[in-house]
C-alpha cells in the first residue's frame, strides 16, 4: 500500500521539520504553495495531507475546499497544521472537511500519533471498501458494486452500451461429479479467462453463484459478438484436471444485449441480455446469442 504523506507549508523551515519527523516512517511529498499541493494531490494520491492555513495566494482553507470539491481528491484526509489557534479558524477547518487540527508549535510525539491514527483509519476504510465491493472468491466486482457503477455509467453515456450475461453450463453436475472444491476451482479459472480478455474499462462482475456479467461500450456490435465467442471458446478449451487426473470439461453460455433508446434503466439492458442467455441455454448451451430487440 502507498505510504505517501503530502506536507503543504509556505515556510521551508516548517517543511524541513516535518520531513525530518515523518521521513523515516512515510514517503513525504512537499508543496510550498496551494496550487502545487492540489497538483500533487491529484497526481500522487497521497494517503493523507498536512495542510498549513496561512499561505500567500491560495490559503489552506481554499486548498481544502478545492480538494474536497473534486471527486479525485475528496476522500484524502486533511490535517490542518497551523499557528492559528482562534476558535473560528478551528471551526472553519472542520466545517470545510478537515479531519484533525494541530497547532504550531506542535509536540513531535503527538503529531506522529495523530498522523498514525489517521493513516490507520484510512487503510481500514480502504480495505473495508474493497471487501464490500469485491467478490471474496474471485476478486472481481460483486453484485452490489456492479449495479452501483453500471447505473452511474448508464446515466452518463448510453449510446454504444452493451451487456453480456454469462453462466457456466450444467455447473451443478461439476459440483456433483467432482465436489464443491473443484467447482470453486472451475469458477476461478473461468473468471481468470474472462478477466484476461476484457478491456480495462469494461465492468466485469460476479452476480451470484456461477453467473457473471459484462457491461461496457462497443465500437461495433460484431466486434463484441466476436470477443464473446473468443472467450466462450477459450473456456471450452480450458484444461482443468481433478486430482485423480480426470479432465473436467467446462463450457459457458452467453447472452448479449445492446442499448436501444427505449431503455430507461440499466435493468432493461440486463434483462435483454438475460433473455438472450436463456435462449442460448435453450439452444443446447455452449453458445453466444444476441438479443435483437
Ligand atoms: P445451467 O446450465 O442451466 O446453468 O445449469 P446449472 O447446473 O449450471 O445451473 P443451476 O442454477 O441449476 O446450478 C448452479 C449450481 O451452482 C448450484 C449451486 O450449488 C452451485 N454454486 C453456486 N455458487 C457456488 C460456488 O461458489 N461454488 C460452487 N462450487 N458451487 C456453487
Ligand atoms: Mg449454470
Ligand atoms: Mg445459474
Amino acid at each position: 500500500m502507498n505510504n505517501k504523506i503530502l506536507v503543504v507549508d509556505d515556510s521551508e523551515s516548517s517543511i524541513e521539520i516535518l520531513v525530518e519527523l515523518l521521513g523515516s516512517d512515510y514517503d513525504v511529498l512537499v508543496a510550498l504553495d496551494g496550487e502545487t499541493a492540489i497538483e500533487i494531490a491529484n497526481e500522487d494520491k497521497p494517503k493523507i495531507i498536512l495542510l498549513d492555513i496561512v499561505m500567500p495566494e491560495l490559503n489552506g482553507f481554499e486548498v481544502c475546499q478545492r480538494l474536497k470539491g473534486s471527486v479525485c481528491t475528496k476522500d484524502i484526509p486533511i490535517i490542518f497544521i497551523t499557528a492559528k489557534s482562534d476558535e473560528s479558524s478551528i471551526e472553519m477547518a472542520y466545517d470545510l472537511g478537515g479531519i484533525d487540527y494541530v497547532t504550531k508549535p506542535f509536540k513531535s510525539k503527538e503529531l506522529l500519533a495523530r498522523v498514525k491514527t489517521q493513516i490507520e483509519l484510512k487503510n481500514l476504510i480502504t480495505s473495508l471498501e474493497y471487501l464490500s465491493s469485491h467478490d471474496t472468491m474471485t476478486g472481481i466486482l460483486n453484485r452490489r458494486k456492479f449495479f452501483e457503477l453500471a447505473a452511474l455509467n448508464f446515466n452518463k453515456k448510453k449510446e454504444n452500451q452493451y451487456s453480456v450475461m454469462i453462466d457456466i453450463d450444467r455447473f451443478k453436475n461439476i459440483n456433483d461429479l467432482f465436489g464443491h472444491h473443484m467447482g470453486d476451482v472451475v469458477i476461478k479459472k473461468v473468471v481468470n479467462t474472462i478477466d484476461s480478455h476484457v478491456k480495462e474499462d469494461t465492468l466485469f462482475a460476479r452476480l451470484g453463484g456461477e453467473e457473471f456479467v459484462l457491461f461496457g461500450q462497443y465500437d461495433s456490435k460484431d466486434s463484441i459478438y466476436n470477443e464473446v465467442e473468443i472467450i466462450r471458446k477459450k473456456i471450452e478449451d480450458l484444461q482443468i484436471y481433478e486430482d485423480s487426473g480426470k479432465e473436467i470439461s467446462v463450457t459457458i453460455s452467453c447472452g448479449i444485449s445492446f442499448y436501444n433508446d427505449k431503455f430507461t434503466s440499466i435493468d432493461e439492458l440486463l434483462k435483454d441480455a438475460d433473455e438472450a442467455l436463456y435462449e442460448a441455454k435453450g439452444q443446447g448451451r455452449n453458445k453466444s446469442v444476441i438479443r435483437n430487440s
